[in-house]
């Protein structure tokens, strides 16, 4: 049986950046998977994601995303593939709203580029978007969206490059650790390591259970239209990807228009708890609707024509920040999961954290806020 430095459980957004980062520093990976590469039943599809740095979640996520932004720039030249878009992002609300007042926080603290516009300099600038008068945005040049598909597709493509050996449609079972090693278990084979890294997404519940974190998963949905008018008004040229809280409990965001000119829009709040076993794929009628109104009421050219929707899952948190750390009970065991929603613009950093807790013990990079012992 081959020995290997380190398995890789989940080939998702992070388990396929950490494969990567891995074999990239000369460790002898296996990366398993349940599901085929690229799919669409856990968290990182639907063609687009937000990234954005000026971070309303908070100013100690801003290191890693100066870090994240250098790696999908890195990402793109070495496999030749398109990832990030910066179309700039508009982050709107009341002043005082966390959209607004906390995005302004971290770019004044860490010197991001940005412009504080008024209601009517956002409808001069983007004709698509019909704040109210009190509404103000903080708009964010360097912000745009990454490809959660193209993303997965170029971590594996490098990783596989440096050597590392990729199963997928192999599902981990059981895992333990010892004074000398990892132990997992598949459907077809046991395998051995020296450490393990669990990035399990929405499967975090079955696969974390001993972490001692309450995760809620949550059934979310992705919608996509075709605006009615001037189609080119949302062309990433002139739309910038967006997310806009309407009152402390809605916020939607969403994405200039995607090659076959259909909009993707979404609400971030208020999703179902489920679990990814029984997750309910249908989107009925009156959710449609609903997601119709609310982007309609900001920017009312958007919900012309309904096209299509897809559900995804959120693995949240009770506080709704990470777990990024070497698993308090398993020293050989390092794990990433319970991004709330909000962690695909993080997965290359996530990749190198990761590695670095693997080979180093330790990483240079601020993770102390996603420490499991906080709960
Ligand atoms: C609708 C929606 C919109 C979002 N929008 C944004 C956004 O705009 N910006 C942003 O930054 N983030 C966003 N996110 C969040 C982001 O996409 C997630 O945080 C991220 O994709 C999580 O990656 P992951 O690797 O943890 O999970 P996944 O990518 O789901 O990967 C987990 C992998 O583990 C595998 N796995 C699990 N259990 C096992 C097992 N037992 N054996 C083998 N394999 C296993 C799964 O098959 C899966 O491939 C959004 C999420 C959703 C759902």
């Amino acid at each position: 049986m081959t020995h290997y430095d380190v398995i890789v459980a989940g080939l998702g957004g992070m388990g396929s950046a950490a494969a990567y980062q891995l074999a990239r520093r000369g460790q002898r990976v296996l990366g398993l998977d349940q599901f085929a590469p690229v799919h669409n039943l856990g968290s990182s599809h639907g063609g687009s994601r937000i990234t954005r740095q000026a971070y309303l979640e908070g100013p100690d996520y801003v290191p890693l995303l100066l870090r994240a932004h250098e790696l999908w720039d890195e990402i793109e030249r070495d496999t030749g593939r398109e990832v990030f878009t910066r179309c700039g992002g508009l982050m709107v609300g009341q002043p005082d709203s966390q959209t607004v007042a906390g995005s302004r926080l971290s770019a004044e603290k860490f010197d991001i580029p940005h412009e504080l516009l008024d209601a009517a300099d956002v409808r001069r600038r983007f004709p698509t978007m019909v704040p109210l008068d009190d509404e103000v945005a903080l708009y964010e040049p360097g912000a745009g969206f990454v490809s959660p598909e193209g993303s997965v597709a170029a971590h594996l493509q490098l990783a596989a490059r440096f050597g590392a050996e990729l199963h997928h449609e192999e599902q981990v079972f059981t895992w333990s650790t010892s004074e000398s090693g990892v132990r997992v278990g598949t459907a077809s084979s046991y395998y051995t390591a020296s450490q393990l890294v669990l990035c399990p997404g929405a499967w975090a519940p079955c696969l974390l259970s001993g972490l001692g974190v309450e995760f809620e998963v949550q059934r979310q949905v992705q919608y996509w239209f075709r605006p009615s008018g001037d189609a080119s008004a949302y062309a990433p040229s002139r739309q910038p990807v967006y997310l806009w809280e309407t009152d402390e409990d809605t916020q939607f965001y969403g994405f200039p228009a995607s090659a076959g000119q259909d909009v993707k829009v979404a609400s971030h709040l208020g999703g179902t708890p489920c679990t990814a076993e029984t997750i309910d794929r249908r989107v009925d009628e009156s959710e449609i609707r609903r997601m119709a109104a609310l982007a309609g009421s900001r920017l009312p050219t958007l919900p012309g024509e309904f096209r299509r929707a897809a559900t995804c899952l959120y693995t949240n948190t009770p506080d709704e920040h990470f777990v990024l750390a070497r698993h308090p009970d398993h020293p050989r065991a390092v794990v990433a999961c319970g991004f709330s929603g909000h962690g695909f613009k993080f997965a290359p950093v996530v990749g190198e954290i990761l590695a670095d807790l693997v080979l180093d013990g330790s990483t240079p990079h601020p993770i102390a806020l996603f420490d499991p012992a906080r709960f």
